[in-house]
């Protein structure tokens, strides 16, 4: 392929923060991507921007010549790339991902056929149906401490998965405005709520109920606890309802909520360094009810994370989101080794989203089983519907 120019530009992301984008010219035209921002970054996620956005702007302006050099023809020759020019890990995400792009036009295949023409399974879709945390605003004084409180639906199709998440966000809405708890939408699009964690869990298992009855259709609830967010060296400080717990405590309290409210999938249940106490509770689960564990500020789509997750026996599932790592080499090794070593891979968007698709196709293409990106909202919408067209040009 032959690269005729790269420019990279600043745009407003669904937080209406600034964020990268970058365009690449060639003899088919112009491809374009651009990169999330996460609010509860983990602490292991290579920097956004080497020193700043508007430096990084300039690097990749200033590497176009180089990069017109480069022979891009496979995935592979992305190595090239990241020899030319050294970026943080937003702008590398977005340079890579325009550059896949521009090279799928080349054969006139879909983004996801360059990374795997054989790929045919369809993930299932984890959506954020009521948040709390770093993503949402106080309801009269209050929210739950837990990030995010997820719908897995069970359908034959991808579409009808959708659907199904959809139904359940509404009825959860709806749940939350008859007990007068509901506030506005967060960051990703999830209902706002005054209500504490298990009362939360309460209104996620009333709608699994009303839609087994409704719909007989079933959905599964996760959570996503991020408790790094409210972990205070020693001790997991809860606000709602007070509560200050000790890292085996966490372990005691996380397992209880899996086995009362038959949660499928919990995300960061401890803080980002405890491998050990992941691998506690993992052990503990393991011998009750079947739940993925899942890392994600724990493991930050870093091989090297992984490997020493897997060592420990923390996870059985790993978030991938590739804008924790920047290059998308490193990304695709993360998935190999997830999948390998029977570790869920479930790619993940960030709270603060652009319109690019991108990560439909590399979950597609890299057969990744679930993907999580929200339920409600353009930014999170254009994705799903991203993996609808795909379903569809299969019929
Ligand atoms: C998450 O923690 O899974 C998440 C999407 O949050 P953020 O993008 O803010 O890191
Ligand atoms: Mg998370």
């Amino acid at each position: 392929m032959k690269i005729k120019l790269v420019r990279a530009e600043k745009i407003k992301d669904s937080r209406k923060e600034n964020t990268i984008s970058v365009f690449v010219k060639t003899e088919k035209g112009l491809f374009s991507a651009s990169a999330p921002a996460g609010k509860s970054v983990g602490k292991y996620e290579k920097p956004s921007y080497i020193k700043s956005l508007d430096e990084d702007i300039n690097l990749v302006n200033a590497s176009s010549k180089k990069l017109e050099k480069i022979n891009l023809s496979e995935f592979s020759n992305l190595e090239e790339v990241e020899k030319v020019v050294k970026l943080g890990a937003n702008s590398l995400f977005a340079l890579e991902s325009a550059l896949l792009k521009a090279l799928a036009a080349e054969s006139e295949e879909n983004l996801w056929q360059l990374l795997n023409e054989n790929a045919n399974k369809f993930p299932i879709p984890v959506g954020n149906c009521i948040g709390g945390g770093l993503h949402t605003r106080n309801v009269s004084g209050k929210k739950p401490d837990f990030q995010e409180f997820l719908i897995l639906p069970r359908a034959k199709n991808f579409l009808d998965r959708v659907f199904l998440m959809q139904q359940g966000w509404k009825l959860c809405g709806e749940r939350l405005k008859l007990r007068k708890a509901c506030g506005s939408l967060n960051d990703e699009g999830a209902w706002s709520t005054s209500l504490n964690n298990e009362q939360v869990l309460e209104i996620m298992q009333e709608t699994r109920e009303e839609l087994k009855l409704q719909l007989d259709n079933k959905i599964g609830i996760g959570i996503d606890i991020a408790a790094s967010s409210f972990y205070t060296g020693f001790i997991y400080n809860y606000l709602n309802k007070k509560q200050r717990l000790n890292a085996i405590q966490q372990v005691n309290y996380i397992s209880e909520l899996i086995n009362n409210f038959l949660l499928e999938y919990v995300e960061d249940p401890l803080n980002e360094n405890d491998f050990s106490n992941f691998k506690l509770l993992r052990e503990s689960v393991i011998r009750t009810r079947p739940c993925l564990i899942v890392g994600d500020d724990l493991t930050t789509t870093n091989l090297e994370r992984l490997k020493l997750a897997l060592k420990k026996g923390s996870i059985n599932g790993i978030i991938i989101k590739p804008n924790q790592i920047g290059s998308l080499i490193q990304t695709r090794k993360v998935v190999e080794l997830a999948r390998k070593s029977g570790v869920a891979c479930i790619m993940s968007h960030r709270s603060g989203e652009t319109m690019d698709t991108a990560i439909a196709d590399f979950a597609f293409g890299w057969q990744t089983d679930f993907v999580k990106f929200g339920i409600h909202g353009k930014e999170r919408e254009v994705k799903l519907n991203r993996l609808v067209s795909i379903e569809k040009s299969f019929l």
